[in-house]
């Protein structure tokens, strides 16, 4: 990573500095460090500011090394802390996809930072050409989110390649569907790329949404920038210890995702057979986007009916559609039977 990427305030940072990092090694009698109370155990202790135990275990199922992970409360924590770590507000500006992930704009206007969209083909692809062009000196960042939310699709990996190969600042890929999808991930990049960051979530496949655990994958000077800049207690002690017992279970998510994928297959073909249906998008993820002959209808039905999608008729290149998660398969089949019942 070049090192004049990075905020001068943030270089120069001196973080904080939690009471047990400065003690290291030796056997412990008392811990009188921290102002902690002394009993109420285990919750009186402050956790791991580094969640050691917990990226032991990610690294070894992600293929990933632990010291190329950063864990946040959700994948949010680290869309933000990359504004954070490498755009001045009022100065710099991002390039992202369009449409896509809305928290990246979002982050950006919080952060006073340009955000320039840059539309996709009518096959919701890019080429890396068109991304680079809407690049100027004060580009820090460019988002590519795949597969990508709303559409479903993934994004040519060789066009992700080619933007992180000549893009001089910082790629971010966000891959929080991956694991609904068997084509390459850009997460096996990280340890050849200095300018790579991949986010992955336990929000999806691993079912942990209500947990809050995101994931940062890159290089290790841009890791330490964020554990320089993040709450030092990000991750608390209820969500480390939840998600290292998911972890201890990885072919439970295995079967979710088979199962989900088999009920993606049959809910999009018989969704594309009703009436209201103009057609399904191609999809990589546990959703798919349908476009609609009418969008807000449909929509305002199945809410009366307690049936509650995404209608994303009013973002760019999605009029008329609505996004739809697959779900159990009562779910499927009462969002199938409600349609069919429309008159
Ligand atoms: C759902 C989603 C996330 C997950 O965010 P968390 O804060 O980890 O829950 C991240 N990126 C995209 C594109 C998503 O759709």
């Amino acid at each position: 990573m070049d090192k004049s990427l990075v905020r001068p305030n943030i270089a120069a940072l001196t973080p904080y500095s939690c009471a047990r990092n400065e003690y290291s090694g030796g056997k412990v009698n008392a811990l009188l460090d921290a102002n902690e109370n002394p009993y109420n155990s285990p919750l009186n202790r402050y956790p791991d500011p580094l969640q050691r135990q917990l990226k032991a275990r990610i690294a070894s199922i992600k293929g990933v090394g632990a010291e190329n992970i950063f864990l946040g409360n959700g994948s949010d924590e680290a869309i933000d802390l990359c504004y954070r770590v490498f755009c001045r507000p009022g100065i710099d500006n991002v390039v992202a996809i369009e449409p896509t992930y809305g928290m990246y704009k979002v982050c950006a206007d919080i952060n006073d930072v340009e955000y320039r969209p840059v539309l996709l083909d009518d096959h919701y692809q890019i080429k890396a050409e068109q991304l680079l062009e809407r690049c100027d000196a004060n580009t820090k960042l460019i988002w590519i989110c795949s597969p990508n939310n709303p559409t479903g699709n993934c994004i040519d990996h060789r066009e992700i390649l080619r933007v992180v190969e000549r893009f001089k600042g910082i790629v971010v890929v966000d891959e929080a569907y991956s694991d609904f999808t068997s084509k390459p991930v850009m997460r096996t990049e990280v340890p050849r790329r200095d300018n790579l960051i991949v986010l992955n979530t336990m929000s999806k496949a691993w079912g942990c949404a209500a947990i809050r655990l995101g994931m940062a994958f890159a290089e290790q000077p841009i890791i330490e920038l964020f554990n320089k800049v993040k709450y030092p207690y990000n991750v608390n002690l209820l969500t480390q210890e939840k998600a290292t017992e998911m972890l201890d279970d990885p072919y439970e998510v295995v079967k979710w995702v088979k199962t989900i994928l088999l009920e993606r297959e049959r809910t999009m073909e018989a969704f594309s057979e009703l009436p209201q249906c103009v057609k399904v998008y191609p999809t990589d993820a546990n959703f798919f986007l349908a476009l609609m002959r009418d969008a807000q209808h449909t929509y305002d039905y199945l809410v009366e009916r307690g049936i509650i999608v995404r209608n994303r008729t009013r973002v760019a290149l999605c009029h008329n559609c609505l996004r739809i998660t697959i779900g159990s398969k009562s779910e499927n089949a009462a969002l199938l039977a409600a349609l069919r019942q429309e008159v």
